[in-house]
């Protein structure tokens, strides 16, 4: 209750001037039922599987406890380049912080929770298809060791929700569901740049001084000093976090500013998918054509545009702007130092060394030409051998990595690349084991594809839940081989499948 809040409880849409906030209770659903939970999550926050009705109750909106403020959070952001205005949670209600046994603080969240004053037109449910994908997902993200929003709970509602996007080519009724959705804190860029938009300067001032001293509470100093220290945490994080996704060919979909953690997280899981074949231009997002601001290879620039959003956001409190602008501009270095040491790991190197550059260069050169499957291609890497092998012997080798037959170009510049690695891991001062295990770890051999999490899906909205099952188990052990069933290519049958390759936001 630190700001002022909207307690009215009135659910109508509406713009909230002078709030951060709106009291928003869920809205009962017909019939709540656990479709999966996640234990490891529940561990860590110290909580028990729900057994009786009463339990799952809540995790459909149906029951709110005497403890819980359930509120809907008011930010505002840029989508598609383009400032939105006023945004919120629109079927996301915070139900309240929960506190763990180590001290972690964690926001609970329902999302599909039903309508908040912030839902604008749309109905404030969330279907099946799409809490599936947010709960697996998140979840996967986190196995991988990649900061994100975690998911606790996935329930199936009872209820049907309208799509007038296309799924299976048609507008239909769809199954709903709602996630718990668990973060430190879900907040966004968009929370600053409501408030700086509004020119609501005592709220954006006391909204950054809680901010700190509750997230970055290491974070000294006063005045410009203390708010400059934390936007370049923010900036530091933001760049590792798209190292990360570099790493494992993750793409986001919708790097709206309202869709960016200011806690560094990956966060808001719509039209995401890995990339399967290497190409930097794939944008998941139907939504996202013909202009791709959002693809693969992109999302370092856009997070960079994101930052300068926040930092515009933040500016009416500083004294002066010199600094700020230094330190937006720091991305570059921030991002170019991790990325290196990144892709060294991915390519066992001991170090890397200023020539190690111009290899990752020639090797990103081949991968964007020849787009073999991103994670087989490093998986076959792994385990290259070490003598010069013929050309034909190297295409041989990653065939199992490639979409496409390689043209005589092609082969060519893979085995040329490929040489030069072999020298370079000669070069190597630890021992080869040593190398391949830093791949290993820095490699993902399961990934959750579309095409699975379409499969997925269909097969549970037919009572099947088989795969899903699998799935869940496969997303914990993503370093390992324990599930070679899911390593292969994805299936010609998919290429241009809706909901195997492409999604719309519809969801
Ligand atoms: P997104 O593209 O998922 O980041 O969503 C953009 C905005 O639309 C957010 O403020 C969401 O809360 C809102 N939104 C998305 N889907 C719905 C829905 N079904 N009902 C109400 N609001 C929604
Ligand atoms: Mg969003
Ligand atoms: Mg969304």
């Amino acid at each position: 209750d630190t700001f002022g809040g909207d307690n009215s409880g009135d659910l109508n849409p509406r713009q909230t001037p002078g709030v951060l906030y709106s009291k928003a209770l869920p809205t009962p659903v017909e019939k709540p039922e656990l479709l999966a939970w996640s234990d490891d999550l529940a561990k860590e926050l110290g909580v028990q599987k729900p057994t009786d009705q009463k339990d799952i109750d809540i995790l459909g909106g149906n029951a709110v406890t005497d403890t819980m403020r359930p509120y809907a959070a008011c930010y505002a952001g840029h989508q598609f380049g383009n400032w939105a205005g006023q945004l919120g949670d629109g079927r996301a209600i915070t139900l309240g912080e929960w506190e763990a046994p180590n001290g972690q603080s964690w926001e609970l969240q329902l999302k599909g929770a039903g309508p908040t004053p912030y839902s604008r037109r749309a109905d404030g449910r969330a279907v099946l298809r799409s809490s599936v994908r947010e709960y697996l997902m998140s979840e996967a993200m986190h196995y991988l060791g990649i900061p994100t929003t975690r998911a606790l709970s996935l329930v199936s509602t009872g209820d049907p929700v309208l799509r007038d996007m296309f799924y299976n080519g048609n507008a239909a009724y769809e199954p709903g569901a709602i996630v718990m959705r668990v973060a430190p804190s879900l907040l966004r860029f968009g929370n600053f740049e409501l408030l700086a938009a509004r020119k609501e300067l005592e709220n954006l001032k006391k909204l950054t001084d809680w901010t700190i001293a509750r997230y970055y509470p290491h974070i000294q100093g006063e005045g410009d000093e203390r708010i400059l220290a934390w936007f370049k945490e923010i900036v530091d994080k933001t760049a590792a976090l798209m190292v990360e996704w570099l790493r494992v060919g993750f793409v986001h979909g919708v790097m709206n500013t309202d869709n960016m953690s200011i806690l560094g997280l990956t966060i808001d899981y719509g039209p995401y998918s890995f990339v399967d074949n290497y190409d930097l231009n794939f944008t998941p997002n139907t939504t996202d054509l013909p202009g791709r601001r959002y693809a693969f290879g992109k999302q370092p620039s856009i997070a960079y545009w994101n930052l300068s959003r926040l930092a515009m956001a933040i500016a009416p409190l500083l004294q002066g702007t010199e600094e700020l602008v230094k330190i937006h501009a720091g991305f570059d270095d921030a991002f170019t130092k991790q990325y290196m040491e990144m892709m060294g790991n991915k390519l066992g190197l001991d170090q890397v060394k200023a020539e190690d550059v111009a290899l990752f260069a020639q090797l990103e050169k081949m991968l964007a030409t020849v787009q073999p499957d991103m994670t087989i291609f490093y998986q076959l890497l792994i385990d290259l051998p070490l003598e010069a092998e013929t050309e034909a012997e190297m295409a041989a080798h990653f065939e199992p990595s490639l979409y496409n037959k390689l043209s005589k170009e092609e082969s060519q510049q893979l085995s040329e690349v490929i040489k030069a690695y072999q020298e370079r891991i000669k070069a190597n001062t630890c021992s080869r084991e040593e190398s391949q295990k830093k791949m290993r770890q820095a490699n993902p051999r399961f990934i959750l594809r579309n095409y699975l999490l379409s499969q997925a899906i269909e097969q549970l909205e037919q009572g099947n839940n088989d795969l899903f099952e699998k799935l869940q188990e496969a997303i914990k052990e993503p370093y390992s081989n324990k599930y070679e069933e899911f390593f292969a290519k994805r299936p010609e049958w998919a290429t241009n499948k809706a909901g195997c390759s492409m999604l719309s936001c519809s969801s």
